[in-house]
């Protein structure tokens, strides 16, 4: 096996959401550099792999991302296959474009690994059809965080007709919540807050626009959490889409 980095995304949480090319990523790994959002679970597929922590959550001690790129960078010079395996998908909020260009930039073989978006998966947890025909049009996968304290355009995304699905946003729930208000969005707009989606002690909170900030206060809602929100998160359109749609017969589609 060359010296190469593997980018591989670990998915939300459940370790049989993990896809089989991860799976043979981490039998093939030498090294692998694990976020404190993976599952350890998922490290019964390695089979003689060192294992070091990287993880750096938001506000707590964390490991600096040159380090994790000198790492990286050091293993893959020295012949050994790397694995960084990331929560969720890497390039979903996961830096997996930015470090896999600061190592091709010096000459290492990269290869990305798609996982299950934490948003995605917490939405089919919970039932909520993300892009429900005839409810919502789209989907937007949209962080509440910013590096740089620059604001969303969040008129635009109140507007925008699509489902939102907004990471780290547990402590920005009121700024959200003023922002899409002001933007334009209805007050009754269905909201789903969804904590630890995918994994045994997985949480869920329906609200609405107005009540989620009270809701999740009172629920304790913790990080790390999903927020879906537009129509298609109601357990209205829950039973529409369970008990409505017509009956198909065995190879008819929809
Ligand atoms: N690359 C990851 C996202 C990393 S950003 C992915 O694709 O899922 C970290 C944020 O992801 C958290 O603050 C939270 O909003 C969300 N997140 C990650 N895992 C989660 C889980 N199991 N349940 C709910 N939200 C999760």
């Amino acid at each position: 096996m060359n010296a190469k980095v593997w980018l591989v995304g670990a998915g939300p949480g459940d370790p049989e959401l993990l896809t089989l090319k991860a799976v043979r990523a981490l039998k093939e790994a030498d090294v692998v550099l694990i976020d404190d959002l993976v599952n350890d679970a998922v490290l019964e597929h390695c089979s003689n792999a060192r294992i070091i922590p990287v993880g750096k959550r938001g506000g707590c001690r964390s490991t600096p991302q040159a380090f994790i790129h000198r790492l990286m960078w050091r293993y893959a010079r020295h012949g050994k296959c790397v694995v960084r395996l990331k929560g969720g998908d890497p390039c979903i909020f996961g830096r997996g474009g930015e470090e896999a260009q600061w190592l091709r930039e010096r000459g290492v073989e990269v290869e990305l690994v798609n996982g299950i978006t934490a948003g995605l998966a917490g939405a089919t947890q919970c039932d909520i059809p993300l892009t429900l025909r005839g409810v919502a049009r789209g989907v937007t996968l949209v962080t509440a965080h910013t590096q740089d304290g620059s604001s969303l355009n969040w008129q635009a995304l109140a507007q925008s007709g699509t489902t939102l699905v907004i990471y780290m946003g547990v402590a920005k729930l009121s700024e959200i919540r003023e922002q899409l208000l002001a933007g334009g969005m209805k007050a009754d707009t269905p909201v789903a807050m969804i904590e630890n989606a995918s994994l045994p002690h997985q949480r869920e909170c329906r609200s609405d626009l107005t009540a989620m900030e009270e809701d999740a206060h009172d629920f304790e809602l913790k990080s790390p959490a999903i927020l879906v929100i537009g129509t298609v998160a109601s357990r209205a359109t829950q039973s529409l889409w369970e008990h409505d749609l017509p009956a198909m017969t065995v190879g008819q589609t929809a």
